[in-house]
């Protein structure tokens, strides 16, 4: 009897200094955790906004990055982190494709998290190392059927994005690379530049710079739009691969059992970070577009990942011996 009082006067303690820790929350630096390499697709997006969220937040937030396993060892991370709302996971579509793509994954994309909002949706380029012969899109797919035993494409491991692209690319023309995983794209862009790699599938927050100012070329874009930052670059569906379409949708996660109080807070300077004019005007630049409102909710962001695990799940079965 003494123990079970004893012990529930310890829990209420404990709730209480959370509860109080939640409402003054954040008393030290809050880290976005990405999934993948500094430098790369996801890193940049995430740096951005980071510094978009530290006014609203009212503290610094800084951005750490765990990358490999396609992105999966960051997830699993900060599944396990303490729900304080110091530890925070931004990830892309990779969390919808992972529970197909892996055996056994040590984390549940559906039950294991909070849900913060969705963020922004980044198309993606079908790229090349300039030396790599086809010199458009017409020449690309005889010359992959030719050669496939002489092409490398990169991704950043399986569940990437770069991989999704990979896969469903190869799928669609039925020809398939030899794939070289990476931790993250900006090294399998070095190495792409360098002529080690010579295919890959890349989000234009990375991609744009470079194919503007010509030190990789591009084949074209995955989204039936074509995007404003990349003006001389087709869509793959205008030039072949009919409805070939394919965004890089991004979200927030806390920790399972964070605070409310935590999570609203994150969820506001999520919301005032997308309304800086400064982030959208970077994101403008790199082609990435600043998700509607009712997205960049709790419940905007549970859905859609719930409707993506849904949708690719069974695409990526189909994918068969491309999938890996
Ligand atoms: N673009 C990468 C991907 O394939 C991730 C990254 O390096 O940001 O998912």
């Amino acid at each position: 009897m003494k123990f079970i009082v004893r012990a529930a006067a310890v829990a209420a303690l404990a709730l209480a200094a959370s509860q109080a820790g939640a409402q003054n929350y954040p008393t030290k630096p809050v880290t976005l955790v990405v999934p993948f390499a500094a430098g790369g697709p996801t890193d940049i997006v995430t740096r951005q906004l980071a510094q978009a969220m530290t006014k609203p937040m009212g503290g610094t937030v800084i951005v750490e990055n765990k990358p490999g396993a396609g992105g999966t060892l960051a997830v699993e991370f900060v599944s396990r982190a303490a729900a304080d709302g110091y530890t925070v996971l931004v990830h892309h579509i990779g969390m919808s494709t992972a529970p197909a793509l892996y055996r056994t994954l040590r984390f549940n994309p559906m039950t294991d998290f909070e849900y913060i909002g969705q963020v922004v949706d980044v198309p993606m380029t079908l790229v090349a190392n300039n030396n790599f012969p086809p010199k458009n899109y017409a020449e690309l797919i005889p010359y992959l059927k030719a050669n496939k035993d002489k092409v490398n494409y990169a991704n950043a491991g399986l569940g990437a994005a770069s991989h999704l692209c990979g896969l469903l690319f190869m799928s669609t023309i039925q020809v398939d690379l030899q794939t070289i995983p990476y931790k993250g794209t900006a090294p399998a862009m070095t190495d792409l530049q360098g002529g080690q790699v010579q295919l890959l599938c890349d989000q234009t927050t990375q991609t744009t710079q470079l194919i503007n100012t010509g030190r990789i070329k591009a084949y074209g874009v995955t989204t039936m739009q074509k995007v404003g930052s990349l003006p001389n670059v087709a869509t793959l569906d205008s030039q072949g691969l009919k409805g070939f379409d394919l965004a890089v949708w991004h979200g927030m996660y806390a920790p399972k059992n964070t605070p409310k109080a935590v999570t609203d807070k994150l969820n506001m300077a999520l919301q005032a970070a997308l309304k800086d004019p400064a982030f959208k005007d970077a994101m403008d630049k790199l082609g990435a577009i600043i998700v509607p409102p009712a997205k960049q909710t709790p419940d905007g962001l549970r859905n859609f990942l719930k409707a993506e695990i849904d949708k690719w799940t069974p695409i990526i079965k189909k994918a068969g011996q491309y999938a890996d």
